[in-house]
């Protein structure tokens, strides 16, 4: 998950002491393993925190780089419920590396008392995954999530289903025939969607002919060309308008918090009692700058 959606809580709150605590190779990322408690045959590693499967922080390349070589059988993502949208991000391309995933929906408690509230069922019938609530400070929900993943652990992954507008949708369909054989199911849509952003890493590691590559090229000059913009706004717009109906009736806002000026706001412009305020107020001014305060300054 991102940082500060409890991740290391939620982790602590696993393993107890059973942690071992390390690097990961070339980069001073901290990286903790642990085995649940209770359970010695399991490994669960506390990833760093990072907002976007993007090659751009030493955070997002390992994170990345984990699920892709390090095979987890299972993903735990874990999402700060008091901000959604933001976390929900992440998880739109979590989903797409085709592993099972159960999403802890945390820091529910905060959410329930900033009177905002979702219905976590829909949540996870729309993202096609196991929603668990959890508030890993107190370890409420911890176990289940666990449980949950490891139930699913190892089991096929769903393949991404189509999330974004038509148009996006195609060029990830043309570019999906372009992909090498050596590139698994489970991965097809993922290393497309990768290829259309043009991240050097996968067109790499794929090793795509010289011809493909032009060709994968053309695909998003196209895009790019059509929606006139560059591809990734063009993806990112299209993740947050998918989150927007993934959340679209599910999700209750937070009440505002009403300000002192909002508070006086609403007495003042009230439709009843305004006009009166309005002429107190009037009539004390004047009152006071005729007589009194008025009449000591003409004195
Ligand atoms: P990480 O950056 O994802 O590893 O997040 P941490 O586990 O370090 O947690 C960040 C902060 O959120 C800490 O102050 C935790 O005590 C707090 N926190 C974690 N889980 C919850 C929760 O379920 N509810 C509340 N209210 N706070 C939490
Ligand atoms: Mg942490």
């Amino acid at each position: 998950g991102n940082q500060n959606c409890g991740k290391t809580t939620l982790f602590n709150q696993l393993t107890g002491s059973n942690q071992h605590v390390g690097n990961f190779p070339g980069v001073t990322v901290d990286r903790k393993d642990g085995a649940i408690k209770g359970h010695p045959d399991t490994l669960v590693t506390d990833l760093p925190g990072i907002y976007s499967m993007s090659p751009y922080s030493s955070e997002e390349i390992v994170t990345r780089n984990f699920v892709l070589n390090e095979h987890p059988r299972g993903i735990i993502n874990i999402v700060d419920a008091t901000n959604i949208e933001r976390n929900l991000y992440l998880t739109t391309q979590i989903l797409e590396l085709g592993k099972p995933v159960v999403i802890a929906l945390n820091m529910v408690d905060a959410m329930k008392k900033n009177g905002a509230s979702i219905d976590t069922k829909k949540l996870g019938e729309r993202l096609g995954c196991k929603v668990v609530e959890t508030v890993a400070l107190h370890g409420t929900g911890v176990k289940e999530a666990a449980n949950l993943a490891a139930k699913e652990a190892g089991a096929a992954g769903n393949i991404p289903a189509a999330c974004f507008e038509a148009d996006i949708e195609s060029a990830i369909t043309e570019m999906t025939k372009l992909l090498p054989e050596s590139v698994k199911a489970e991965l097809r849509r993922w290393t497309a969607i990768k290829v259309l952003e043009r991240d050097t890493n996968v067109i790499a590691k794929i090793s795509l002919t010289e011809e493909m590559k032009a060709k994968a090229e053309e695909i998003t000059a196209g895009v790019e060309k059509s929606r006139d913009d560059d591809i990734e706004s063009i993806i990112t717009n299209e993740r947050y308008n998918y989150i927007a109906r993934i959340l679209d009736g599910i999700l209750v806002r937070p009440k505002a918090k009403m300000t002192i000026s909002d508070k006086i706001d609403r007495i003042v412009t009230n439709r009843i009692l305004g006009l009166p305020i309005f002429l107190l107020v009037m009539w004390g001014v004047y009152y006071l700058s005729i007589s009194t305060v008025g009449t000591m300054g003409t004195d």
